[in-house]
């Protein structure tokens, strides 16, 4: 079958960028005519570590060999491992595995629904989320998505859901608190444009939350897995949420999500409540505790962070005056105020691959272990873009 025949037989749901990458290996990625890039999208924030992570694959091929699946009716030990150190990591009690983001979304959706049946408090039934908020494409996920484009087409919507605009306490001091179950918020929005929650405003959220009995459900499924130079963000902020979710980076590129609770929280969940046939597999499970038990050393997430901010530094002295850069620990942003899209297609032709965040804003995801020396080569590439531009 032909090669285009054969493109015909997958749905059309991605815009796709004209590169075939067949090879990746730590920052670089090869494509099928054999051309190198430095990858800083690592797969949308999945593959901190890096491509191919030896430490990771060690482990998962060890598991290849003994058992890839047995389903949640039985004892699975190494799910057990990867569910202590993300509670761990978080300060939380209990975890549930799934598959992806959208599917922790979901299952923090649902057990915040059963929290309040469990209690007889049905009038707290809103949920909360934001403007320019990103939490998943399924029913539930998209219904808490604050962004237009990402619903259009698919009403009518799961009921329930307020948007409040993102870094604003207006919209929330305004609704009848003891109508509201839970909120959901993201540290960075990340698809929506590389937008950090100001730290006032998320302390203040969290306060709000605590004094008005409304959970705080935090969306890490992109800040997660030490993106931002702590394992959660919700860390940096000092914050304490009742839920966070996970999924992205902490597999490493193996599909694995993660739902994060409180005790008092998760005791909702009772057997029967919820489930997924694959989520915490064994194969996942190695996935994530591997590159669990790295990430969230203490010398590499402070490598992480003082990258970031080195980082941030030497793009906010490259870009022109009339662009912002924004972001935290090593998901950063320029928001050019015009198109974005012939930066990042310049880029790709200098072999450099960045990704979109909304139509002015380019998001720039290199694995956590990037070296200064690919750093380097990144700025000399663009500041060569840019110059073209002028
Ligand atoms: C990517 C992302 C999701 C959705 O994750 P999927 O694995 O694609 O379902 C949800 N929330 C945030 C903040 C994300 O970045």
């Amino acid at each position: 079958m032909s090669k285009s025949v054969m493109d015909q037989a997958v749905m059309k749901t991605y815009g796709r960028f004209p590169v075939t990458l067949e090879k990746g290996s730590g920052s670089y990625v090869w494509d099928t005519d054999g051309k190198t890039y430095l990858d800083f999208t690592s797969g949308i924030a999945v593959c901190n570590l890096g491509h191919v992570p030896q430490g990771v694959k060690k482990e998962v091929e060890q598991q290849l060999e003994e058992l890839w699946h047995c389903s949640n009716l039985y004892h699975i030990p190494v799910q057990e491992q990867a569910a202590s150190l993300l509670a761990e990591a978080s300060g939380l009690d209990q975890v549930f595995f799934c598959n992806s983001g959208a599917e922790a979304n979901e299952a923090a959706w649902k057990l915040a629904r059963k929290y309040r049946h469990d209690r007889s408090q049905s009038e707290k039934h809103t949920i909360v989320t934001f403007s320019q908020s990103f939490h998943g494409r399924t029913g539930g996920a998209m219904a808490l998505t604050g962004q237009p484009k990402i619903q259009d087409g698919f009403a009518p919507l799961m009921p329930g859901v307020v948007h409040a605009p993102f870094n604003d306490r207006s919209a929330l001091e305004e609704l009848d608190a003891d109508t509201v179950n839970a909120v959901f918020v993201e540290p960075v929005q990340g698809e929506g444009g590389v937008h950090p929650a100001d730290q006032e405003w998320m302390t203040w959220l969290a306060a709000y939350c605590r004094e008005n009995d409304i959970l705080l459900i935090v969306d890490e499924i992109q800040t997660g897995a030490g993106r931002t130079g702590t394992f959660f963000a919700s860390e940096a902020y000092g914050i304490k949420p009742d839920m966070i979710t996970c999924a992205k980076g902490i597999g490493s590129g193996f599909p694995a999500g993660a739902l994060i609770a409180d005790k008092t929280c998760a005791e909702s969940f009772s057997p029967g409540t919820h489930g997924s046939t694959f989520g915490g597999n064994p194969l996942a499970s190695a996935a994530v505790k591997a590159t669990v038990e790295i990430i969230q050393e203490t010398a590499f997430l402070q490598e992480v962070k003082a990258k970031g901010a080195v980082f941030k530094k030497s793009l906010e002295k490259l870009v022109p005056e009339s662009a912002d850069v924004r972001g935290m620990g090593l998901l950063l942003g320029i928001d050019f105020h015009k198109p974005a899209a012939p930066y990042i297609q310049a880029l790709r032709e200098n072999g450099v691959l960045v990704l979109p965040a909304g139509p002015e804003v380019m998001r720039i995801l290199p694995p956590l272990t990037v070296t200064e020396m690919e750093w380097s080569t990144f700025i000399q590439t663009l500041a060569h873009v840019l110059e073209e531009d002028q």
